[in-house]
Order: C-alpha cells, then sequence, then structure tokens
C-alpha cells in the first residue's frame, strides 16, 4: 500500500501573502481587502517576507533542500472564488525539496514545499453563493510528500509528527488543515481531495482503504480517480476534478521577480519528539509520557527543560499535571522548581499555593512533614499498630484509618501518605527518592 499527501496549511503571518490586508479570515466578510487581493485588472503583487521566512523554516525544518531563489507561478483556472482566473503559486523554484521526515524508525519523503495564495472563500446557500475575499491571498504553504505511507497507523503517526514540527515553528495545522489524499493498493492511483482536519484525514483513508480492497477481493478493476470525502457519512464519493496538474495552464508570474532568499534566516527548528526522547533517557523515564506531556505545548515543553537537573520524573509530571487542572502551565520556571519542592515536602497543591507561588509569596515548607521524618513516623505507625497492620489489606478502612492519622499528625497531603503507606508495607522501597 502506497499513501501521499499534499497538505496545505495557512501560514499565522500578519498581512496576506501579496497584499498589506489582514490575514486574519475570520473578521467580518470582505473587510480585510484591497485591489490586490480582489485581483483587480493592473493591481501588482508584492511578496510578504516574513511569509516567505516561515516557508522556509518548515521547509528546512522538514529536512529539504532550500533555495537560494524563488520564483513564482500562475495556475490558471476559472472558478468563483479566484476572479483574476488564476492562482500565485510555485513548482520548480519552490521554496523546498528533497526533504525527509524521520519518526519511530521510520522515513517520509517530502518532494516539494512551496507556497501559493488561499483562493476566496466560498459560502453556498439554497439559492444563492456567497463570496468572501477576506481569506483570498492568505499564505498557504503547501507539502507534498512522495508516496511512502504504509497504512493508516502510519498516516497517524505521520500527520502527528509533521503537527509538532510546525506546532513548534508557531503553525498550529489544527486550526486550518487542508488535504490531498494518494492512496494506491494496486496499480491505479486514487486520489481523494480537500479533506479538513485531522481526523477525517484518517477516516477518509480508512475508508478508501476498505473501499479498494473490496474491490481487490472481489477481483474488479480499481479506476484511477478523484474522489471526495464526505464527512457525515464518512465515506468517500466519486467527484468530477476540475483538472490534474498536467492539464492546469501553468504560466511565469511575470508580476513578481526571481527572488534571493539567501538573506533570510529561517527559525531553528524544535523537535519534540527527539526531545522527549533525550529526556527520558536524562530522567530514565517513559518516553512515551514526555512525548505526550510535550508534543503539543511549548510551557509543558519550558518546565520540563527548566526541571531537567531534578532528576526526578515522577514529581515534574506531576507538578505539571497539577499545574494543567488549575490552568498555570505559563508559570515561571523559578515558581516552578519551588513547586517541585512542595510536592517533594509532600505539599498537597491547591489553587491557594499556586496563586501564591505566582505572586511570589513565601510558602513555609517547614510547616509541612519532611519527607524522611514522614517515613519514619509512617514506620513507628506500623510498628505500634500492629495487629491493624495485619488487617489493613484485606479491609480498605483500616488503611484510610492510618493514612488520616499520620497526615493530620504531620499536615502532609493524604494522597502522598497513602502511596508512601503503600509502598512502605510492601516493601518496595526503592522507589524512595523517585517519588
Ligand atoms: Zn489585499
Amino acid at each position: 500500500m502506497k499513501i501521499g499527501l499534499e497538505v496545505h496549511v495557512a501560514l499565522p503571518t500578519k498581512s496576506k501573502l501579496f497584499c498589506r490586508c489582514s490575514a486574519d479570515a475570520s473578521e467580518e466578510p470582505n473587510t480585510a481587502i484591497c485591489p490586490i487581493c480582489m485581483g483587480f485588472p493592473g493591481s501588482k503583487p508584492m511578496l510578504n517576507r516574513e511569509a516567505v521566512r516561515m516557508a522556509l523554516s518548515i521547509a528546512r525544518a522538514l529536512g529539504c533542500k532550500t533555495p537560494s531563489n524563488i520564483s513564482f507561478l500562475r495556475k490558471i483556472y476559472f472558478y468563483p472564488d479566484l476572479p483574476k482566473s488564476f492562482q500565485i503559486t510555485q513548482l520548480e523554484e519552490a521554496v523546498g525539496r528533497e526533504g525527509l521526515v524521520e519518526y519511530k524508525e521510520r522515513g517520509v519523503r517530502i518532494r516539494r514545499v512551496q507556497i501559493e495564495e488561499d483562493p476566496a472563500k466560498i459560502v453556498r446557500g439554497d439559492e444563492y453563493t456567497l463570496l468572501d475575499f477576506n481569506r483570498s491571498g492568505v499564505p498557504l504553504v503547501e507539502i507534498v510528500t512522495e508516496p511512502d505511507i504504509s497504512g493508516e497507523d502510519d498516516l497517524r503517526d505521520f500527520m502527528t509528527e509533521l503537527r509538532s514540527i510546525l506546532y513548534y515553528l508557531g503553525v498550529d495545522i489544527e486550526r486550518e488543515l487542508k488535504v490531498d489524499l494518494n492512496i494506491s493498493l494496486a496499480e491505479q492511483r486514487v486520489e481523494v481531495k480537500n479533506i479538513t482536519g485531522i481526523k477525517n484525514i484518517a477516516d477518509a483513508a480508512h475508508y478508501e482503504i476498505e473501499r479498494q480492497e473490496g474491490l481487490i477481493r472481489e477481483h474488479r478493476a480499481i479506476a484511477a480517480e478523484t474522489r471526495s470525502y464526505n464527512e457525515e457519512k464518512m465515506s468517500t464519493v466519486q467527484s468530477r476534478e476540475k483538472e490534474s496538474n498536467e492539464e492546469y495552464g501553468f504560466i511565469y508570474e511575470p508580476d513578481l521577480a526571481t527572488y534571493d532568499v539567501s538573506d533570510i534566516v529561517p527559525e531553528d527548528p524544535v523537535y519534540a519528539t527527539r526531545i522527549a526522547d533525550s529526556y527520558a533517557k536524562g530522567f530514565h523515564a517513559n518516553a512515551q509520557q514526555i512525548r505526550e506531556a510535550i508534543l503539543f505545548n511549548r510551557d509543558t515543553l519550558r518546565l520540563i527543560d527548566a526541571s531537567k537537573d531534578s532528576n526526578e520524573m515522577r514529581i515534574v509530571m506531576n507538578g505539571i499535571a497539577i499545574l494543567q487542572r488549575h490552568k498555570a502551565l505559563d508559570i515561571e520556571e523559578g515558581e516552578f522548581l519551588r513547586l517541585l519542592e512542595l510536592l517533594r515536602n509532600g505539599t498537597e497543591i491547591d489553587a491557594g499555593i499556586i496563586r501564591r507561588l505566582r505572586l511570589g509569596e513565601e510558602i513555609n515548607i517547614n510547616m509541612r512533614a519532611n519527607l524522611d521524618e514522614l517515613d519514619d513516623e509512617i514506620r513507628k505507625t506500623i510498628e505500634n499498630e500492629g495487629a491493624l497492620i495485619e488487617e489493613y489489606k484485606s479491609n480498605k478502612k483500616v488503611f484510610n484509618f492510618l493514612v488520616g492519622k499520620i497526615a493530620k499528625k504531620y499536615k502532609a497531603s493524604p494522597r502522598y501518605v497513602s502511596e508512601r503507606l503503600r509502598l512502605i508495607l510492601e516493601g518496595e522501597e526503592k522507589g524512595h527518592r523517585a517519588l
């Protein structure tokens, strides 16, 4: 099985690709427009340098070769979303070529990364069609892969990796994503066009793979065709396609120069998955857990990075989980380290403590139990309450009674005490320092 993708994502620039209109397409319809993005005759495009820088950053992060010169083409087609009858795009002198995305000991080759303009948005009613030109001219990047994806799970993993790479470049594909899937189980290639959203991509692939497998089982031919995905029915249907790339008319864009981009400095990419693996090694912790925590969250990455010397992954992850619950992940690194100190001392963290941490207030952790003292107290309780201890395994109430007694005396968190008590009772003290 071979799956290839064409992924279109919007670049989060302030202004559009060829004019100074706002690229925020959510504004009141047809307010962020000008003669350039509406394609008036005689208007001349001006290339947005920031869009080029972002696109080059993406190309680099996907392991592509980036050229010193880029140029643009007109892709000619007739459709109401582009009144000037062509879309400005790239092919040969694109921002990136021949890349490679590596994940889970696999690799997907990237054929090309190119910049293009988004057409206008079409809103269809029962008896009318409306056009919103706010979106016309918003910068897009199209990422074209080779057909290296080997199935549904692989597709999911690739999209997660791609999303993570782009996320750390400031591009959240969850917000706006359009994908064309090419799937071939046999000789013929079937294209499923215009799928939006990550979940729909996997669903569309799932349906299309089953459909083609069914045809093969029945010894029927698979037609080389273009289909579209129906989100409600979760199925694909044959669609009448505009044209294939070979049939489009392409001409050189005479209003834009060939641009020397060798002086544009792309961003250094952050690879969340690689960072997670290296932290996991340092912490002797589960890479998957760290990967999930930092994949799409800059704050968790920042906090884990700040605490990497602590060598106590469980406390760090616990601290992050608590902050997540209290929607306080934007806490400063120093405050986070103080929070870890409190956790280490068995302090129950509540909203009040987080608030005081953020205000930089002194929190007297001496009021709380000291870890070693607490363990001694637990051991003493075990010795003194011999009869009760015998009962604890069968009777949950006895266990809770002991926890309550120790927690109260030492003003410690019952959850923490119960964890320590259980470990000590079961003689599993090796986890002591890592708790
Ligand atoms: Zn404009």
